[in-house]
């Protein structure tokens, strides 16, 4: 087997729920399985968004649940000397635009449609033009199918207006330079994918091989996240939590026998499909 570094790289917006515990296991067991590495990394460069504390409860939440991270946790505020370098490589390659459009005047796919090329104005945000046809193809490893980009925006946003680095940029960068051979993660992440896969392309980076898993929704059928007022993951019964996971991610039922987190984690690492949890 070649070398594989995995991750997980939650946004410390709120505590671990039901739908990131899915995505944190389908990492974990997909790296394991596959005899890698698994790391975890905060994606903590939305001050406005991050809320106190949720590193440290999201930490523990994954502990609890055995799973364990090998090294300590990256930061990717750690990184905005290489995010910015990357964002000046794109702008000097010609291929980015000031955009002074508000929310009201986007278009399609949020995409500005707007006449907003006057680079000597510098408030606004920074969008990368993205041709039709320049958002690379990938084989998912989860679906293991040719994936082609839904639906094609014109430009996005690789700096906001408030200065911030978006997250396609920053993502695009870390993924590629600190080396992570796969990525496993929620579906809901796919069209990011194809942007991911173009910033590393125009920075001439080496890209991971992706693969995305099923969406887990609520009973009103919306994707479980904070912003749907998902609830935080029960601390009183973790094997009762990775057994709800395993079957959200598709995966056979453990035998009753797995009555510990340690024996759980073991079977379940054995007999990991990632095809079955495919989006
Ligand atoms: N930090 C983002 C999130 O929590 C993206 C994760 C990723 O790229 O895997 O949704």
């Amino acid at each position: 087997m070649s070398r594989y570094l995995g991750r997980f790289a939650p946004s410390p917006t709120g505590d671990l729920h039901q739908g990131s515990l899915v995505a944190a296991l389908a990492s974990f067991l997909d790296a394991r399985h596959h005899g890698g590495s698994w790391t975890l990394r905060f994606d903590d460069i939305d001050p406005p968004r991050q809320e106190a504390g949720s590193i440290e409860s999201i930490t523990e939440a994954l502990l609890r649940h055995g799973l364990i991270a090998d090294g300590p946790a990256q930061f990717q505020s750690n990184h905005s000397t290489r995010h910015i370098e990357a964002l000046d490589r794109l702008c000097d390659h010609g291929v980015t635009f000031v955009c002074r459009c508000t929310r009201a005047t986007l278009g399609a796919n949020g995409a500005c449609i707007d006449d907003c090329d006057d680079q000597s104005h510098s408030e606004g945000s920074i969008r990368l033009q993205s041709p039709e046809g320049a958002f690379p193809d990938f084989v998912d490893i989860c679906s293991q199918q040719r994936t082609s980009p839904a639906t094609y925006p014109a430009n996005f946003v690789i700096r906001r207006r408030d200065g911030l680095l978006a997250y396609q940029l920053a993502t695009a960068v870390d993924d590629a330079l600190d080396g992570f051979t796969h990525v496993v993660r929620g579906g809901d992440l796919q069209a990011s994918t194809h942007r991911q896969l173009y910033i590393q392309q125009l920075l001439s980076l080496e890209s991971p091989q992706y693969g995305h898993i099923r969406i887990i929704k609520d009973h009103h059928g919306n994707k479980l996240s904070k912003q749907t007022g998902a609830e935080p993951i029960s601390a009183t019964d973790p094997i009762a939590n990775i057994r709800s996971a395993l079957a959200q991610l598709n995966q056979q039922t453990p035998p009753s026998s797995c009555q510990s987190i340690s024996t759980l984690l073991t079977w379940a690492i054995a007999n990991w499909d990632r095809v079955s949890a495919k989006l």
